[in-house]
Parts: C-alpha cells; sequence; structure tokens
C-alpha cells in the first residue's frame, strides 16, 4: 500500500494521518519514511536489537521494536522547544542493525560498521537499544567522525565496571572501556541519576580517576532541575555532546520495563526538564537503551524511551527563528477567552 508522507520544504515527513491512521503504520518511528524512501537524510534512527550483554534481565532486544509502537503519537510540533523537528530536517528510520546474538565481539563489529555507514553522510545518528554494551561501538564511530565527545550518561549505573564473569564487554563495562580507548572527552563528562548500591567502597573513586563527574539523584532534591543543567552546561563547556541514556535512570515508577531496576529515579517529566535545559548544546548523537518491553506495562517504558529520543531530535533540529506558539503565548495575544 501506498503510504503517503507530510511534506515541508524538502523533507519527507511521517505518513498522513488522513491517509494512514496512526495504528495502522507505517510502522518505523514516528511513522517516519524509510532509509530507502528517502534521497538523503540529515538525521538516522536505526534500532539495535542486542542484548546478550545483559547481566540480570534480558530482553532489551526487542527494545528498538516496543520503541518504535511508543512513538506513534508523537506529533510534528514540539511546543517547549519549538521545533518542528520532522519538517525542518530529514529524519529517516534506518531499520534495524542485524546484531549476532551468540557472539558480543561479532555483534559489536556490525554495530560499528553500521553507525559507520550511517554517519558517513554526515548525519546525526539515534540509536534505540539494545542493552548498554552497544555505547561502545557507538562511541567509537562517533569518535572517528568528532574525535572525543563530551559524554552525558543517564543512568543509575556507573556502568565502568571492569568485568563481569571476566568478560570485558557487557552492559556493566562500556564507559570503562570507552576512557581506556579515550572516547570522550575528561573532565567534560558526566553520568546523571546516578543511585543505588555498588559493588565496592571503591566503586566511586575508580569511576572518577576515569575523568567522568557525577550528578547523583541524592543530591537533585537540593539543586532541582535548574541546578543539574546549569552544572551539566559547564561540564559541556561546547564539545560536541553525545547523550547516552540508559531508560533506567527514570524511576521503576515510570520505567518498570528494563533489565536492572533502582528505586527512586527521575520522574519522565525531570528527564524532559533536564534534556530540554540541554538546547542549544552541540548534539552529535543519542542512544536510548535497556528498554526491555516483556517487563513493561501499558507501554510506559515504550512511551518514556520515544519522546526522550523525540527531545532530543528536537533539539538537533535547527531553528526557524520564530516564535515559539505556546498556550502562554496565545493567551497573551488574546485569542482565547
Ligand atoms: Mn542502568
Ligand atoms: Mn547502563
Amino acid at each position: 500500500m501506498f503510504e503517503q508522507f507530510t511534506t515541508s520544504d524538502r523533507n519527507l515527513g511521517p505518513a498522513d494521518l488522513d491517509v494512514l491512521p496512526r495504528f495502522a503504520g507505517p510502522h518505523t518511528f514516528a511513522r517516519l519514511p524509510r532509509l530507502d524512501q528517502v534521497s538523503r537524510y540529515d538525521i538516522a534512527v536505526v534500532g539495535v536489537p542486542f542484548d546478550a550483554g545483559t547481566s540480570y534481565r534480558p530482553g532489551a532486544r526487542f527494545g528498538p521494536q516496543a520503541i518504535r509502537m511508543g512513538s506513534k503519537l508523537l506529533r510534528e510540533y514540539h511546543p517547549h522547544l519549538n521545533a518542528e523537528p520532522f519538517h525542518t530536517q530529514q529524519v529517516v528510520d534506518a531499520g534495524d542493525i542485524g546484531c549476532d546474538p551468540f557472539s558480543i565481539h561479532e555483534a559489536m563489529g556490525a554495530i560499528e560498521r553500521g553507525a559507520d555507514a550511517l554517519l558517513d553522510t554526515g548525519a546525526k545518528l539515534v540509536t534505540l537499544g539494545g542493552d548498554h554494551t552497544i555505547a561502545v561501538p557507538l562511541l567509537r564511530a562517533m569518535h572517528r567522525v568528532h574525535g572525543p565527545v563530551a559524554l552525558v550518561h543517564f543512568d543509575a549505573h556507573l556502568d565502568t565496571w571492569e568485568t563481569h564473569f571476566n568478560a570485558r564487554f557487557t552492559h556493566g563495562t562500556p564507559f570503562r572501556r570507552a576512557a581506556e580507548e579515550r572516547l570522550f572527552v575528561v573532565d567534560h563528562s558526566m553520568h546523571v541519576g546516578i543511585r543505588g548500591s555498588v559493588y565496592d567502597r571503591g566503586d566511586y573513586g575508580a569511576d572518577a580517576d576515569l575523568g567522568f563527574g557525577i550528578i547523583g539523584t541524592w543530591e537533585t532534591d537540593d539543586i532541582g532541575v535548574k541546578g543539574v543543567i546549569e552544572r551539566l552546561r559547564d561540564r559541556i563547556d561546547g564539545y560536541p555532546v553525545y547523550l547516552s541514556i540508559d531508560i533506567d535512570v527514570l524511576d521503576p515508577a515510570f520505567a518498570p520495563g528494563t533489565g536492572t531496576p533502582e528505586i527512586g529515579g527521575f520522574s519522565t517529566r525531570e528527564l524532559a526538564a533536564i534534556l530540554r535545559g540541554l538546547q542549544g548544546m552541540p548534539i552529535v548523537g543519542l542512544d536510548v537503551v535497556e528498554v526491555a518491553p516483556a517487563y513493561d506495562h501499558a507501554e510506559v517504558t515504550a512511551l518514556a524511551a520515544a519522546n526522550v529520543a523525540y527531545d532530543v531530535i528536537a533539539m538537533m533540529a535547527p531553528q526557524r527563528g520564530e516564535p515559539a506558539v505556546t498556550p502562554q503565548t496565545v493567551a497573551a495575544a488574546g485569542t482565547v477567552a
């Protein structure tokens, strides 16, 4: 069946709602065109259905398809960021990278090659995971284009442990490997949303030695969302930003569908506010990982992940220069009672 996409400028947007209702398709991220339906793109959304690096609950291999289903309700104007992310830039769904479920090594090679191919055009990359192991090949591909990035890592967990069962590449170790490979800028990278128990008294010190800063949830009640944003913007300091968002940074009430839940996390509203506070920063890539839909209820986690990706895609969009249209501006203009 022919899918009629909306258009604006030179870009192909989501499928037209007057032709296809949301639940009918296409089943791409935000009902966007596929890679083979466009001649060029500014942002590629790609799925990485891989969870062989998981230490506890498996199932993040089903994350990409769940996030795509959770993205069905995304609409074309983002009033809080004053952006039309699917019209001022060409966003496409590049499908999934085929990952070997029996070999972490093979899968990482495929992810790196897949990311390289998509970045080769000068595009930005938005990756739907998958477990957090995938951050290593993604950061390698990013490094090839941008050099070391300011890594802003949202997670309940540090993910800088040495090994699990002597395995060096797992979802608990990606950022130690990234440090060893010098993939991020030391002293300009940050973990956000850290909490919960750790393995050893020395874990925080070992993490700091790698060049990370930490914003833990134990301090966010005091400094608030504004304080978090301020510290992040200071830390980034103009470097190209790569966002790696483990959905377990959210409280299990807001993201039950994940592999290693920790109590006391952010609400989806807090996470959205922190992310939106980074508007204007040079964001070059994003991954949203650890969505495991088998433990989800009513798509809560998938909806959160889809909206996180939407917010970041909107922050990547060029600004048109027209003033924002919000309920407040409309009321101020006197067009509502
Ligand atoms: Mn985590
Ligand atoms: Mn993680």
